[in-house]
């Protein structure tokens, strides 16, 4: 596939190629153009000269625009999430959930076409004062390679209804699924330089569109280490900026939790998309009167997860999306057994056989006692591996789970309404989950506190992420 700049499929400057590989069976999927700082020029200058034209449409006529895009997507689903498996890895049913979620977003913010307008506020001593809200101008959309199109609706939705345009940077290894949920956009009347899609390295692309002088914003999902890189070049500009990061989200099962839904709850939180997802449960603390039990039940339901190509029938998990976080994964699960620092009782193996000579798989993995210098309990552990800590109480509970620079999504289990209450108050995160985990929505609000990023995606609140308020005081 080409890049996509200004409503036209083009090669990059530099007539080099990216291969994107089926992480499932090595095989080649398909090349795209290797992006240089001169694509990404192009392509803000061309989102530059859309932008007059898209910000004076009115946001109904820009809804209807969407809301014909969102049918699309759904119309072309499985054929999406054929594209997404093959290129990202996470079984079909998760493909096409995710491709659903990217037209339940962009529906979403048609809705609120008619929200975001400026306010009159009457001032002491005869004075008018109003507020407006403009668009900000040409925004750059940084984007992973686990949910590629979801997050890529997170960012466009409320970019595009409120009028602005945008450059897009996709995750090298992901970016099929973009680039073809942009020439959606394009078929259903979106005019062209209203989004446009610069393929390339992080390093380059990503940087020189968070340098360029005509981008006003910067949207970057990611790790927390490139989030720094983002946020320290966009101070240079002193542009807006929202950084969606990584995290440690810890889930707490207490003594009174129902323990059969706990379980699915962890299986669920821990594995989906082959543990790859930035609110994954990343440290289970369970009390210790019920520990034996649950672990028992958790350790068969994890052997009985079905791994393999996410294209085949009835497959739980795939394989990791790529090289570099299957050999993360291989070295932290040796660094554990070499250490000693926790028991390995389900998983902890690329799993044998010619299906899986030539993927990036991992069995899903249950590490017990881990001790808390672990690696495990320190890092973001963005695969299928899921530490399991012993407490006494909720208290003990909660100071260990706040012991970390993350702050993304947490979850706690009981029935216990005071014990709701304390999670709620003193876990430190963006999203608290109560009896469930790994939920998102698109009228709620999502994004993290600490090293987990700055400002909110999804909600109505996101709105103003891409708005500029003014305001104005009349005397007559
Ligand atoms: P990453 O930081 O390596 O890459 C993210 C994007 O940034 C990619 O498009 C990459 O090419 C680009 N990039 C890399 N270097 C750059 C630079 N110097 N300047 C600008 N752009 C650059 O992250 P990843 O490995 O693709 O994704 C996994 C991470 O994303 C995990 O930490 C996960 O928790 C996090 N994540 C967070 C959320 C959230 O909403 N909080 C959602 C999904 C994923």
């Amino acid at each position: 596939m080409k890049m996509q700049i200004n409503g036209k499929a083009v090669e990059s400057y530099s007539g080099e190629f990216f291969y994107i590989i089926n992480p499932a069976t090595g095989e080649l999927i398909d090349q795209v153009p290797k992006g240089t700082e001169y694509d990404v020029e192009i392509a803000v200058e061309a989102a530059s000269s859309a932008f007059n034209c898209w910000a004076s449409t009115s946001p109904q006529q820009r809804a209807r625009i969407l809301y014909t895009a969102a049918g699309i997507v759904r119309q072309r689903k499985d054929e999406l999430a054929i594209l997404l498996t093959r290129e990202q890895g996470k079984p079909f049913a998760e493909s096409k959930n995710e491709i659903e979620g990217f037209a339940n977003v962009l529906e979403y913010y048609c809705g609120l076409a008619s929200s975001f307008h400026g306010d009159f506020i009457p001032v002491p001593q005869n004075g008018y004062s109003f507020t407006i809200k403009k668009p900000l101008g040409v925004c750059a959309a940084i984007i992973p390679w686990n949910m590629p199109a979801l997050i890529m609706a997170w960012k466009i939705s409320p970019a595009l209804i409120t009028g602005n345009t945008l450059v897009l940077k996709p995750a090298s290894n992901t970016p099929l699924t973009n680039l073809t949920l942009a020439s959606i956009l394009s078929e259903a009347g979106l005019p062209p330089g209203v989004i446009n899609i610069v393929t390339g390295p992080g390093e380059v692309v990503g940087e020189s569109l968070v340098k360029s002088p005509q981008v006003k914003k910067i949207s970057f999902t990611g790790e927390a280490r490139t989030g720094k890189r983002v946020a320290e070049l966009a101070a240079g500009g002193m542009k807006r900026v929202t950084l969606e990061l990584g995290g440690s989200d810890p889930m707490i099962v207490c003594d009174d939790a129902n323990l059969e839904t706990a379980v699915s709850g962890a299986l669920r939180g821990r594995f989906y998309n082959c543990g790859q997802t930035c609110t994954a449960v990343k440290r289970l603390f369970v009390f210790e009167s019920v520990a034996e039990g649950f672990i028992k039940k958790l350790e068969a339901s994890i052997r009985n997860l079905k791994v393999g190509n996410g294209l085949h029938e009835n497959i739980d998990m795939g394989p990791l999306n790529n090289c570099r976080q299957w050999e993360y994964i291989k070295e932290l699960v040796a660094d554990v057994e070499e250490k000693d620092e926790g028991r390995i009782v389900a998983g902890g193996r690329v799993p044998e056989g010619s299906a899986y000579s030539r993927g990036y798989f991992f069995e899903p993995t249950l590490v017990v006692d881990v001790q808390r210098e672990s690696r495990l309990l320190k890092e973001e552990v963005f695969g299928p591996v899921l530490p399991v800590v012993q407490v006494k109480n909720l208290e003990e509970a909660i100071e260990e789970a706040n012991n970390t620079c993350y702050g993304l999504g947490a979850s706690i289990w009981t029935k216990n309404i005071d014990r709701v209450r304390t999670g709620c108050e003193q876990l430190n995160a963006g999203i608290i989950w109560i009896n469930q985990h790994l939920k998102v929505a698109p009228e709620v609000p999502f994004g993290g506190a600490g090293e987990s990023g700055i400002g909110k995606e999804n909600g109505p609140d996101a709105l103003s992420e891409y708005l500029d308020l003014k305001a104005l005081m009349l005397k007559i």
